[in-house]
Order: structure tokens, then C-alpha cells, then sequence
């Protein structure tokens, strides 16, 4: 398994027959600049042991391996969650934003600049920046600043520039466009910071790079408690980055691993966001990958109620280990995620997020199909984003 990680990517950046660099030469230059700093500097004794301190002293790490044990009765089998909603600022992007942002320190950068969705990518990263008193720059949509209030509050007490996108749709796309732009303008004192696994080489291998502590620890963590290794291993997926995390640490067990799609409305109106089960290979944002498309070629329309899972593309390595059957790619629905993020509340006082509530949906399925056995989540993010949203279209349940 340790040759996995040298061999894969390849050089170029492909994972078999997806990811590499499909982007501008002006573009390129800068993407092998990032490529070869990453190589020499994440190498070094002083990045390690810096990395390491963060991830102890700031961010809270290790986040705990926990046993449901009310649920794990109900259910009749085993089920662990692996901590992430613990890690600062409420969800595991933080991992992936502090590597980021202490590369940028090493190559002498000064500016970290990056679009944002729902807003979940430019917190974690404003909160990077302000860590290490870079300048932050956060290309948003003007629908998606009107949707996500609070994230661009959040933002703007951090001191990162939030910079409304008025063109076109006016949300994630127009936005990476425009933050490309802007990076264009000064790539010698700015970098580029992709909030998933996703995007041209290096990102999808760095962001996976970043966030493989999760696995590792999950891995140690469950063995110390259990004394084995989980017989499943279950992790939400948008772009990709969190369940990358927690896969990593298991590609080389006999373990059965399950990326979780979301299914959103329906699968026959089109509104959801399962780029592996529907997609096809084509080329979004400078990488190829698996990505629902329209007629010509454009990414298609997608839907969840979690924003942070209704991308059309997904990341080339979860392409790759789909096509080789090693990772299977299954879906939850909005009402499978709702239903899991109360009865997780009620169940054992932890809140999810929307995004990881489809995780925790798809653990509860399998749990009736695999009786008795061991089911670890990776638990990308806690709720509090999601609370008056989940409440206001959905109402509270009815008591049992
Ligand atoms: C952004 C986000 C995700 C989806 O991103 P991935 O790159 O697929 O991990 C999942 N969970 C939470 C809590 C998020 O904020």
C-alpha cells in the first residue's frame, strides 16, 4: 500500500484514466510551480513538524473515534463515527485549508484567494488565513451571498475580502471564473486554494494529501478500541475530500467501502447530484472525471438539500477506484438524510451536517443488510449551519 501513495497519481496528475490538467498554458506554468514546491516542501522536517502542531494545538487534533452505543443496539450492529464535526471550525475542510495555507507560507505567498459555494470552503479558509496573517480573497456568487448570510459574516470577522459575482447564474461557477482571474492578475504573491479533491494536478492529490490524517487516525483509533478493523467503511461525497481522507487509510484492507452520493429529490426529475452512478467521463474545471452533463457538454443541473454534495463532477481518484470496484458508490436521498440527522440527534446528542447525515443514512441501510457487523463514518461536519433550515422545511418530528 505505500506504493500506492508514490504511484498515484502519476507524475501528470492522472488517477488510471481521470484527473491530469485540462486548463490554460498561463494556468499550467503556475499549477507546476505548485506541483514542485509541494513536492520539496511537504518533505521537509520544518512543514512536518509545523503541520503536526497546528493540527494539535489549533485545530484540536486527534478528533475522537466514538461508539453509538444507543443506536449501535437499535441497529444490531456496531456503529463508530469518526469524529471530524470535533475539528476546529466544525468540519474536516479545516485539514485540507491549513495545509494550503502553510504551503503558501513556505513559497512565500501573501494573498490565498478561492471561490466558495455555500460558503463552507471561504470560512475554513478565511480561518487558515487569518491563522497565518495571509490576505484571504473569497469569489462568491450573488445568490449564494444572499442564501448563506451567516458564512459571509463569518468571512468578513475573519478579515477575509468577500467579492460578489454579478455575472451569469451568480453562483458557484461564475465564481471560478472569477477568482481564476483574479489569481491570474498576480500569481506571484497569491495562491490558489481548491476547497476539494478536485480541479487540475496537484489539488486532487495535495487536498487527498491533507486530509489523509483522518484516516490514519480513525484507523489507529479504531483498532486500540476494538482490537480489528472496521468491516465498513462509510463517508459522504461531493467533490470527494473528506471521504478520500478516511478511505485512504483502508484501500489496502479487506474492508468494504462506501462513498455516499446524494440521491437529493428524485433520480427521474434529474434533481440530485450522483456524478458516479449517472455521469459520465468528461472534462469540469480543469480535470477529467466522472460529471453529469447536458447535451453539450457543459455540467449539468444538481441538486441536494446539502449544498456542500451538489457538485456534477466528483474527484478523479473516487473515478478511478469506482472503475476498479474497490470503492462502490451508492446514494441517500434528502429524506434519508433529514431522517438521520434527527434521529442521530435524539438518538446520541450529535447534530450532523446535512452532507454527513447521507453518510449516516447509508450506515443505517447497511446495518439491516449486514447484521451484526462493523460500521465506522467518517462524521465530515457538525449541524448548527443546518438547524433552522432542517427545521423550517421540515418541521420537527413527531415524538416516537
Ligand atoms: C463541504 C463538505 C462536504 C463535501 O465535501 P467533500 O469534499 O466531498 O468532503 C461534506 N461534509 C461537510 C460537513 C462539508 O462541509
Amino acid at each position: 500500500m505505500s506504493d500506492y501513495f508514490k504511484t498515484t497519481p502519476t507524475s501528470d496528475g492522472f488517477f488510471g484514466e481521470f484527473g491530469g490538467s485540462f486548463i490554460p498554458p498561463e494556468l499550467q506554468s503556475e499549477m507546476d510551480k505548485i506541483t514542485d514546491a509541494y513536492f520539496r516542501i511537504c518533505k521537509s522536517h520544518d512543514f512536518i513538524t509545523e503541520l503536526r502542531s497546528i493540527r494539535k494545538h489549533f485545530q484540536g487534533r486527534p478528533t475522537p473515534v466514538y461508539y453509538c452505543r444507543r443506536l449501535s443496539e437499535q441497529l444490531g450492529a456496531g456503529l463508530y463515527l469518526k469524529r471530524e464535526d470535533l475539528n476546529h471550525t466544525g468540519a474536516h475542510k479545516l485539514n485540507h485549508c491549513m495545509g494550503e495555507a502553510l504551503l503558501a507560507k513556505y513559497m512565500g505567498k501573501k494573498r490565498l484567494i478561492a471561490e466558495t459555494g455555500a460558503g463552507q470552503h471561504g470560512v475554513a479558509l478565511a480561518t487558515a488565513a487569518a491563522y497565518f496573517g495571509l490576505e484571504c480573497e473569497i469569489h462568491m456568487g450573488e445568490v449564494d451571498i444572499a442564501k448563506e448570510h451567516p458564512n459571509v459574516v463569518r468571512m468578513k470577522i475573519l478579515g477575509a475580502e468577500v467579492v460578489p459575482v454579478s455575472h451569469g447564474l451568480k453562483t458557484l461557477k461564475e465564481a471560478v471564473d472569477s477568482a481564476f482571474q483574479s489569481y491570474l492578475k498576480d500569481p506571484v504573491n497569491t495562491i490558489y486554494c481548491i476547497g476539494s479533491v478536485v480541479g487540475p494536478h496537484p489539488f486532487p492529490m495535495l487536498v487527498r494529501d491533507f486530509q489523509r490524517v483522518v484516516g490514519i487516525e480513525a484507523r489507529e483509533q479504531f483498532e486500540e478500541m476494538t482490537g480489528e478493523l472496521p468491516d465498513n467503511v462509510v463517508a459522504c461525497v461531493g467533490g470527494g475530500s473528506n471521504a478520500m481522507g478516511i478511505f485512504s487509510a483502508f484501500l489496502g484492507d479487506s474492508c468494504d467501502i462506501y462513498g455516499v452520493e446524494p440521491s437529493g429529490r428524485s433520480y427521474e426529475t434529474g434533481e440530485h447530484a450522483c456524478s458516479m452512478k449517472f455521469g459520465t467521463p468528461g472534462v469540469i474545471h480543469g480535470f477529467k472525471c466522472m460529471m453529469l452533463q447536458d447535451e453539450k457538454g457543459e455540467p449539468g443541473p444538481v441538486y441536494s438539500v446539502a449544498s456542500g454534495l451538489d457538485y456534477p463532477g466528483v474527484g478523479p481518484e473516487h473515478c478511478m477506484l469506482g472503475q476498479q470496484g474497490r470503492v462502490n458508490y451508492v446514494d441517500a436521498n434528502d429524506k434519508d438524510a433529514i431522517d438521520a440527522f434527527y434521529r442521530l440527534s435524539r438518538q446520541e446528542g450529535i447534530i450532523p451536517a446535512l452532507e454527513s447525515a447521507h453518510a449516516v443514512a447509508y450506515a443505517f441501510r447497511l446495518a439491516e443488510e449486514k447484521p451484526r457487523q462493523s460500521i465506522l463514518v467518517n462524521l465530515s461536519g457538525r449541524g448548527d449551519k443546518d438547524i433552522d433550515f432542517v427545521v423550517d422545511n421540515y418541521g420537527l418530528p413527531e415524538d416516537e
